[in-house]
């Protein structure tokens, strides 16, 4: 993890990041396409204690990336690594970063890729001294360079692709509640959206919070509807991108979600070939 956090913070520096992109231009040149991931041809290494894994969440904001993300890692007993909960706690914060990524945050925009991982280095240095190993990554890579960054000094088993259509994205961001005391996330949201072009219905129950949230309940200063459209087309425009550059290292795992968190967990393990070892998990409890 040490030799991560040196290199991840070296490659963000502009003259190594010329380095990087040369050696990777000359490295790729060579490349052929691999073959796309599937449950049938992926088997997740996790070791005994289910501390090696290094994934990656990819998908459209409000899509569930965070949910999904951090019921794999009490899953698995890695952390859950989200840039966007590292951006908003340095939101939160007082002084002149905060101010900046207040602008950047509430325009929808993408904060840069020095700053990203520079909050990204300290949290994993802060994870190195607790001891923790392995990671589920959730909203970053965002951008092709952020990717090759991290191509560049470490490996990455897998990359799960979640992927819902951009009405149900927008209604879920909309609906999406925060509990200010606990930080558990809910939704109010009661969506059903037809199916396009052969795509089946989908159908998601809002998510309520307990008694004990209902008073605490906050929106998410970006979840304001043309902010959530702007997030959107930044995500197209920078993001969609990264999809290609892990499907072409064949790590890319799309995903569909069926609906809502009970339709989707059990076939998200499914697709990951970790439902027995959810079982054998659940059992030893
Ligand atoms: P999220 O919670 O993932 O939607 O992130 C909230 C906001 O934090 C985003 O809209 C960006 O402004 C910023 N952010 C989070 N992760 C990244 C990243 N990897 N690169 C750039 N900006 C990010």
């Amino acid at each position: 993890m040490a030799a991560l956090i040196r290199a991840l913070r070296s490659s963000s520096s502009s003259s190594s990041f010329t380095n990087y992109v040369i050696r990777r231009s000359l490295s790729t040149s060579a490349s052929t396409a691999a073959p796309p991931l599937s449950s049938e041809t992926f088997t997740p290494f996790v070791d005994t204690k289910g501390k090696h894994v290094q994934w990656v969440f990819l998908g459209c904001p409000g899509v569930g990336k965070g949910t999904f993300a951090s019921r794999l890692s009490t899953l698995l007993g890695v952390p859950h690594i989200a840039t966007g909960d590292l951006v908003r706690e340095e939101l939160s914060a007082t002084g002149p970063l905060s101010k900046q990524l207040t602008e950047i945050v509430n325009q929808g925009k993408l904060v840069s890729d020095e700053i990203i991982i520079s909050l990204l280095s300290k949290r994993l240095e802060t994870g190195e001294a607790k001891g923790e190993s392995g990671f589920i990554l959730d909203g970053f890579p965002r951008t092709v360079r952020q990717a090759e960054i991290l191509d560049d000094v470490t490996d990455i088993d897998l990359v799960v692709n979640l992927k819902l259509p951009e009405t149900v994205l927008v209604e879920k961001c909309l609906g999406r509640r925060i509990c200010s005391q606990c930080g558990k996330n809910f939704n109010v949201a009661s969506i059903n959206v037809k199916g396009e072009n052969g795509n089946p219905d989908i159908s998601m129950d809002p998510l309520l919070p307990p008694p004990q949230c209902v008073s605490k309940l906050i929106t998410r200063s970006d979840d304001a509807e043309a902010i959530v459209r702007e997030r959107l087309r930044v995500y197209y425009e920078k993001s969609q991108p990264v999809e290609e550059f892990y499907r072409s290292q064949g790590k890319l795992m799309e995903f569909n979600l069926p609906g809502g968190l009970p339709e989707s967990w059990p076939k998200l393990l499914e697709a990951l070939n970790l439902d027995e070892y959810e079982d054998k998990q659940s059992a030893a409890v």
